[in-house]
């Protein structure tokens, strides 16, 4: 395969009958179709003017049709810039200027926002075997190089998590997703039986890949607009044999399932979980293995390198929470002179090579250049250490650490202290510059039935944690700023909460 959409042909060939995708809209696609109305999609992108090298914006929450318009823009070697509708209006407007499109598609049979946003633009609608969508052309965008490499044309760009700041460009190759599809698969053994609930949005470079390696494997996705801790609990007892997802998703099933006096998994189904895109935090693992009866599977990955770069590959009931082994076919490093960089514990910025790792940021030479090594690897911005085992840890991102009175403190430590608290369902720790040092800030999202006060989480945290460590203020919270994944966006905590800080 040369191409992204080469993987959905081969689907469409051996397994054409086969459901590949069932929505939250009830809508149901077997391989075939979705083949079939990717061409039929490609068409009504070269009528609105889509030519190779350009941009094609895809604005929607998941649903059937996604898939088909990602592989019409790889069909015409054009770059599928995929979005969520969930975004704010100013924010997708940001967007289209950055990344110059020649359309913007709005999948709008499946999600409210995107209809709201598609109206706003005056968009037309069509309709076809995809489901009906709305499309815009925009003049006057510039086609980007088209390579005679088919493998080098950028398939994608995704716009990152903006966890530590505004969100960048990555720009991601045919052979980035192709080799990211296969590293999938074959550390989780993934088949053409299994059946996939993803509510990772494929506006994010897990769920994208979860969908690139279920097509290489030709089996099935349940494709959730958006997660719902309820349609989980429900999904799982039906069809499910794997289940990707960020850390809060499996904390926010086992809260619910607590809360609500539901039973634990039984079925019997389940194959793994697994877990990455954000720390995943010991006593959610814990948790989360008691409630599914499997093992938790972490794994590390980042938009810049086309998803997983790093996996455990535990039994049921390890305690171990290192993120595990490179995947595939990804080589690492560890920078012992980066900021952060601790070399008497082993602790360096993790760099990472191969295949999967992106082009660069879109029409930014200035970043792009600052996040690779001359030697072509990528820096992670993210500090690691080895364990005895030979498996890595992450210890934290070098621009969330803090450094207070001159001693590292280590965001990831502090949440995880936190969320040991059964009131905290999800914990952010941030650092705040004052006279000449810095405070830590912690910020808890709790549960709507539950009373904690900040006394009591700080007395809970004075016990655990060495004086440095501990936050100066834990703010209490029904909800936290999260990015569509379920991440915590730490670069709005402070703004957020500035009147309950003052
Ligand atoms: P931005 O770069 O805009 O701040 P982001 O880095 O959060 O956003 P993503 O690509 O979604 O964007 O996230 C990748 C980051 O998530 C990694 O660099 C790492 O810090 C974190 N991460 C991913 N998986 C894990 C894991 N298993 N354990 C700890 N951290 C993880």
């Amino acid at each position: 395969a040369n191409r992204v959409h080469d993987l959905l042909d081969r689907a469409a060939r051996d397994r054409g009958d086969a459901v590949a995708v069932i929505d939250s809209c009830d809508r149901q696609m077997s391989w075939a179709q979705i083949a079939a109305a990717s061409h039929e999609a490609a068409d009504i992108l070269t009528e609105a003017g889509v030519r190779p090298g350009d941009r094609v914006i895809l604005v929607f929450e998941n649903c059937a049709s996604v898939p088909v318009f990602f592989f019409a823009c790889s069909r015409l070697d054009a770059s599928a810039v995929v979005v969520n509708a969930r975004l704010s209006e100013a924010e997708l407007t940001r967007i289209t200027a950055h990344s110059d499109p020649s359309a913007l598609v709005f999948a709008t049979d499946a999600s409210e926002p995107a209809r709201t946003q598609a109206e706003r633009l005056g968009a037309r609608t069509a309709t076809g075997m995809f489901g009906t969508v709305a499309v815009v052309s925009r003049t006057g965008a510039a086609p980007e190089a088209v390579f005679d490499a088919a493998e080098e044309q950028v398939a994608v760009m995704l716009y990152t998590s903006g966890t530590t700041g505004t969100p960048k460009a990555a720009m991601l190759t045919h052979r980035n997703l192709i080799a990211a599809s296969q590293a999938t698969a074959e550390v989780r053994g993934i088949a053409a039986e299994d059946v996939c609930f993803l509510a990772l949005p494929l506006s994010h470079i897990f769920g994208l890949v979860t969908l690139m390696a279920v097509t290489r494997t030709q089996g099935r996705m349940r494709l959730e607009a958006r997660f719902q801790v309820d349609r989980l609990y429900q999904a799982l007892q039906e069809d499910v044999t794997f289940l990707p997802a960020v850390p809060q998703m499996h904390a926010h099933l086992f809260h619910y399932a607590r809360a609500n006096g539901k039973p634990r998994y039984t079925r019997g189904l389940l194959r793994f979980v697994s877990s990455g895109g954000a720390p995943l935090d010991p006593a959610w693992k814990r948790e989360a293995e008691a409630f599914y009866g499997v093992a938790l599977q972490n794994g590390y990955g980042l938009t810049e390198a086309a998803a997983g770069v790093c996996a455990t590959r535990n039994s049921f009931g390890d305690p171990d929470i290192s993120v595990g082994n490179p995947m595939g076919v990804c080589t690492f490093r560890l920078d012992m002179e980066a900021k952060g960089a601790n070399p008497a514990e082993g602790i360096g910025e993790i760099l990472v090579g191969g295949p999967q790792v992106m082009k660069g940021y879109f029409r930014d030479p200035e970043q792009t250049a600052q996040a690779f090594t001359q030697d072509g690897y990528f820096r992670t911005g993210d500090l690691g250490r080895y364990d005895a085992a030979g498996k890595m840890h992450i210890v934290g991102r070098s621009k969330e650490l803090i450094i207070r009175s001159g001693f590292n403190v280590y965001p990831v430590e502090v949440e995880a202290t936190l969320t040991d608290h059964p009131a905290v369902i999800v914990a952010g720790v941030v650092g705040r510059a004052v006279a000449g040092n810095e405070e830590v800030l912690a910020f808890v999202k709790v549960g709507a039935e539950t009373e904690v006060s900040e006394a009591e989480l700080k007395a809970f945290a004075a016990e655990r944690l060495s004086p440095y460590k501990r936050p100066s203020r834990i703010i209490i919270a029904r909800d936290l700023p999260a990015a569509p994944t379920g991440k915590i966006l730490k670069a709005k905590l402070i703004e957020t909460f500035a009147a309950q800080l003052e």
